[in-house]
């Protein structure tokens, strides 16, 4: 089902999550185990990323058609415009159709964090240029990225939002970068509706699980993590353990006061990890059937 539909249709917010592709036959084997336990809950759909260095990108192809098929999973299919020519991009967006697939997320793509794979600018330089086409000719619902702290290319925070403006005034939805401050959040709303755009946007989440991951995904996202947030986890930085239930806290709080302030839905980044995410919706339901 398109998500603008779902969002529409839907009398409460959506839970989706963010899935990888695998690249090895260990990760294969994790992502299975992981579809197993995602499959035992309600989850609303499930976006694929796609790797802008080319490593797995059939993977992204065939993990969206066994989440259709196999696990009723309603899949995003991720595509960029990264090392691609508008030919190969048609070809892609031709298959996905075919196959019965309505929803993308077009993204202009970044290189991969561990530079495997080839990156380079593509003929399209930006993502508007991918919903339009998918838009257009593939008659697809189109998500697009949206940056809370802006983007880290973009020349300012109002130079970030107008072009965010563009892409949703063509797409039917968003998905933003992870943030810790639901004022950032709020203030993208509110910075869009100023410009006249009120496509839903719907928050991406993520738990920090490991300090050397956060600060990692942080530093190439341009995410700012607030001095609170990293004094609340750093006694917990020689504990793995610890830290995961801190961060699985950090990220029920914010779902929680997301949800108070009527946003569409709540995306987890789970990093392909089923255990956290599913505690994560586990306890975000659960507190808000006690209320
Ligand atoms: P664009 O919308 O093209 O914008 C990129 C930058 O250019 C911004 O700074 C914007 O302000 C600026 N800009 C846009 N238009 C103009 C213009 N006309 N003139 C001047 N400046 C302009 N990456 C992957 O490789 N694979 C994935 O699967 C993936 N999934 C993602 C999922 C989510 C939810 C998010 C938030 C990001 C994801 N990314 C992914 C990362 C994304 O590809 C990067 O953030 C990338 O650097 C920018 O992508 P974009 O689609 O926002 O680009």
């Amino acid at each position: 089902m398109k998500i603008d539909e779902l969002i529409e249709q839907s009398s409460r917010a959506l839970f989706s999550i963010e899935l990888w592709p695998p690249r090895t036959v260990t990760s294969e084997k994790k992502l299975a185990e992981a579809l197993e336990l995602f499959s035992t809950v309600e989850i609303d759909f499930a976006s694929i990323t796609y790797g802008a260095g080319g490593s797995t990108r059939d993977n992204t192809h065939e993990l969206v058609l066994k989440l259709d098929r196999q696990f009723n999973l309603n899949p995003v299919a991720h595509l960029v415009t990264a090392s691609h020519s508008e030919d190969e991009l048609r070809s892609i967006l031709g298959r996905y159709r075919d196959n019965g697939i309505e929803n993308l997320l077009a993204l202009r793509g970044d290189p991969p964090i561990d530079g495997a794979g080839h990156f380079e600018v593509g003929e399209f330089t930006r993502a508007l240029q991918l919903v339009e086409l998918a838009k257009e000719e593939f008659s697809l619902c189109v998500g697009v990225a949206a940056h809370p702290e802006g983007h880290p290319d973009s020349m300012s925070l109002d130079d970030d939002r107008r072009h965010l403006a563009e892409k949703l005034k063509v797409a039917d939805f968003a998905i933003t970068q992870f943030f810790y401050r639901v004022d950032d959040y709020l203030k993208l709303i509110d910075d869009l509706e100023k410009l006249g755009v009120s496509k839903p946007v719907i928050p991406g989440v993520m738990a920090p699980t490991a300090f050397s991951t956060l600060q990692k995904m942080a530093q190439l996202s341009g995410t700012e993590i607030p001095r609170d947030i990293v004094d609340r986890l750093a006694p917990y930085e020689a504990s793995p353990d610890d830290f995961k239930k801190a961060g699985t806290e950090v990220a029920v709080e914010l779902c929680l006061a997301l949800l108070d302030e009527g946003v569409p839905g709540v995306h987890i980044f789970t990093m392909n990890q089923a255990s956290t995410t599913l505690e994560i919706f586990d306890s975000v339901k659960g507190n808000l059937n006690r209320r």
